[in-house]
């Protein structure tokens, strides 16, 4: 205990002065140098070996400088209530065996629920994380519309092109991949068109298609963009489709009252995803999800098996764990949102999120005066930027640029391409980032712009014509 205190306690210390990303990722293969299973080592040595070959190749997701994807950094208060999750190997899965872990789950739940403006009677559950989550509530959506696999071909999904991948994943997993799936068309912010929404929904009505599924996003890993909530749940309700919010990024900016107008509307979803490993900062491990109608969810997800008779018939205080996702057996995931919550109470976690704002208004700035074009939107804390070159390709330019700040790698940052242009991408959600890493940021990109444009290739003739803006 002493030498894994220790270690993380110096990691902790260290993070001001160590790189974000380390490109040299050598040392992860030095892992198989220790055979599993057949000596045994001390405990300093593994831990060595975790620090060269786990910790410091790659990202640092704990690292101030993470501003890349979305981040989160990892809250202290919640690895403590992991380590205790761990050691009582408190059963979370089934109320008859762990009732206080089970409780624990509603009250967090209620709590989520409560924050995205849902009714007392909506249910929900701890996953994994927001790949798993909406995993859930797709097959509650499924089982909502008494969708069978012979309807699947007729059944249509609408939503943007900037919907999170794993949304798709998860219609596929719920073995829909035959569903008829409708790009609905963005406005300049990357924002759903509901006109466009209304128009594919009546065409495919005339079609005899069967209007199923529509997502909205409350801010997309893309570029933030927050779905105009409130007109989609309008469309949803006169054309009874299901309403899913991928709010994995956003939803928890819900704290801030100032925030809730922006999110309006995801209160009338029928289902929602949450990320507390993302806006509530927690290490990874937990996402949320939330469903309006309680048997929806349990139509889904609630089998019987005869082994485990007796934790039913002295069940009920309420449905399992189990009854409502995928899993049985389950890591004591309440803890480590219960605990952070209890101990600080929600208004650090509303400061930390306002700050993020901040900062990602100061980077849009700044980094527009440094001379780089920046994205349309912000409407939550990403920035979507590039930098122009005198001549040749702007998307072979910028690619070479995100690959020189890894180089680099004091903070890290990503990228994407929005309407086939290539754009780097600034997210400040890690509870650690300040205004000095932002700093350090322009630091590391007005260095990185120094080296390339000194390089010959970027003084030759345009090789491809990619044109500038956002398509
Ligand atoms: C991260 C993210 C997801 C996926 O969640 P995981 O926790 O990575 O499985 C879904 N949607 C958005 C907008 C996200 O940012």
């Amino acid at each position: 205990m002493r030498a894994a205190h220790g270690y993380a306690q110096q990691l902790l210390n260290a993070l001001p002065e160590v790189p974000a990303y380390n490109h040299d990722k050598s040392a992860v293969s030095k892992l198989r140098t220790l055979a599993l299973g057949r000596e045994s080592h001390a405990i300093e040595q593994l831990i060595d070996r975790i620090d060269r070959s786990v910790v410091r190749p790659g990202l640092l997701p704990s690292h101030q400088g993470h501003l890349g994807y979305i981040p989160g950094g990892g809250i202290y208060a919640s690895s403590l209530a992991d380590y205790l999750a761990a050691v009582t190997n408190e059963y979370a899965g089934v109320r008859f065996v762990g009732p206080g872990s089970v409780e624990m789950e509603d009250l967090v739940l209620e709590w989520m629920a409560k924050l995205v403006g849902y009714p007392e009677n909506a249910d929900g559950n701890l996953a994994s994380g927001g790949s798993i989550a909406s995993l859930t509530a797709i097959v509650a959506a499924r089982e909502a519309a008494g969708l069978r696999a012979r309807d699947f071909e007729r059944a249509v999904v609408y939503a943007t092109p900037h919907i999170h991948q794993c949304v798709h994943k998860a219609i596929r997993v719920a073995g829909m991949g035959e569903t008829v799936k409708r790009d609905v068309a963005v406005d300049d912010g990357f924002r759903l068109c509901t006109d466009s929404l209304s128009e594919l929904v009546a065409e495919d009505r005339a079609r005899g298609l069967r209007p199923w599924l529509v997502l909205g996003s409350a801010g997309t890993a893309d570029t933030g963009a927050i779905d105009p909530l409130d007109r989609i749940a309008d469309i949803a309700q006169r054309e009874d489709l299901w309403f899913h919010v991928d709010a994995a990024y956003g939803g928890f900016f819900a704290l801030l009252p100032e925030f809730r107008p922006a999110l309006a509307g995801m209160e009338r979803s029928d289902s929602v995803v949450l990320d507390p490993h993302k806006g509530m900062f927690l290490p990874y491990g937990t996402g949320a999800v939330l469903v309006r109608n309680r048997d929806a969810l349990q139509d889904a997800h609630a089998y019987y098996a005869s082994y485990l008779q007796d934790t039913v018939e002295s069940e009920g205080g309420g449905r399992s764990p189990a009854a409502v996702s995928p899993e049985l057996t389950k890591h004591f995931r309440a803890l480590r949102v219960w605990l952070p919550l209890l101990l600080h109470g929600e208004e650090p976690f509303r400061a930390c999120l306002r700050e993020k704002l901040e900062l990602a208004k100061y980077f849009q700035h700044e980094v527009k005066s440094l001379g780089f074009e920046v994205g349309p939107n912000l409407d939550l804390t990403v920035v979507t930027f590039r930098w122009i070159p005198e001549s040749g390709s702007a998307n072979a330019f910028n690619q070479a640029l995100v690959e020189e700040t890894h180089r680099d790698g004091r903070v890290f940052m990503s990228s994407t391409t929005v309407g086939g242009t290539f754009m780097l991408r600034m997210a400040a959600l890690a509870f650690r980032t300040h205004l000095d890493t932002i700093d350090l940021a322009f630091e590391v990109l007005r260095e990185a712009v120094d080296r390339l444009q000194a390089q010959p290739r970027w003084r030759l003739p345009a090789a491809t014509s990619d044109h500038p803006g956002h398509g």
